[in-house]
């Protein structure tokens, strides 16, 4: 069979289960089948295929067709300006998760050191993609999965960053250490009755400790705000990722904790996803 023929089977497989980036997850699969990228696989698609390699592909499209993510089929999801390493133990990398670099550059744009903590660090695709475009910041992450922090250790290796890096694994309520100019997190926000609405690919391949934010989705963000109040300069920043519906209640308790509000910014669904706040 050659590798068009295989894409188009494979296609097919993947679009019976209404997956609707079919053709292009199929192109990507047979790029990791062969070792290739995407552009060899389109212009060279009247190649024969050998048989291992049809038999590998097949798998990974069998992987696919159970909604397994692209991301973990690869190791790889591409994030602000970088390629990060993800697998299965880190909530995988999200465009609209990149408005939080995004702010945190247009704060940053004329300070020459800060000092950056991450709570719930994960993949690291926030704080590192800020310490690489920042080169004279340093950054603290934490996180109270091991194997999320193996992950982030990996990929502030890849981005020649880690030299600007200290990691903890700590539980947020227990974790003491440093003062900082600037705190950012994207911590778990779902309610844990609302998990099982969530897309397959999502609840089925995603950890749920990155996702479950409790009863009414604000446990984690009550820490997080709560814990940043301690540990944040003043007149520090804070840059919290939030759920769609969680703008008024996480202000409210913002204020509590004695932060100003500068904004709250949209996601690319534009829905409410971000707040900028100052320490006072
Ligand atoms: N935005 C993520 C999702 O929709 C949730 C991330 C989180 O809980 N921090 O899956």
């Amino acid at each position: 069979m050659n590798i068009q023929l295989a894409i188009q089977h494979g296609t097919n497989i993947l679009t019976d289960k209404r997956i609707n980036t079919a053709k292009l997850d199929a192109e990507i699969l047979m790029a990791k089948t062969l070792k290739k990228d995407r552009k060899f696989i389109i212009l060279n698609n009247n190649k024969d295929l050998e048989d291992k390699n049809l038999k590998y592909f097949n798998k990974l499209i069998k992987e696919r067709a159970s909604y397994k993510p692209i991301a973990h089929l690869i190791n790889k999801k591409f994030f602000w300006n970088n390629e990060f390493f993800v697998n299965k133990n880190t909530l995988i990398p999200r465009p609209d998760t990149e408005i939080i670099v995004e702010q945190v550059l247009k704060l940053t744009k004329h300070k020459n050191m800060m000092n950056i903590l991450d709570i719930g660090v994960g993949s690291g695709c926030i704080l590192l993609s800020i310490l690489k475009e920042r080169k004279n910041f340093y950054g603290t992450g934490i996180d109270i999965s091991k194997n999320a922090l193996d992950i982030c250790k990996i990929n502030a290796k890849r981005l020649k960053v880690d030299g600007r890096t200290k990691f903890y694994k700590s539980d947020i309520d227990k974790f003491m250490e440093g003062n900082y100019d600037l705190i950012i997190s994207n911590p778990p926000y779902i309610k844990s009755c609302e998990l099982k609405y969530l897309e397959s690919n999502v609840i089925k391949f995603e950890p749920k400790l990155a996702l479950d934010g409790g009863v009414d989705g604000l446990s984690e963000i009550r820490k997080v705000i709560k814990k940043s109040s301690e540990l944040i300069k003043k007149n520090g920043k804070f840059v919290l990722e939030i759920g769609f519906n969680q703008k008024n209640k996480v202000v409210k308790l913002l204020k509590e904790k004695g932060f100003y509000i500068n904004c709250t910014l949209k996601d690319l669904a534009f829905n409410d996803r971000c707040i900028v706040s100052t320490k006072i």
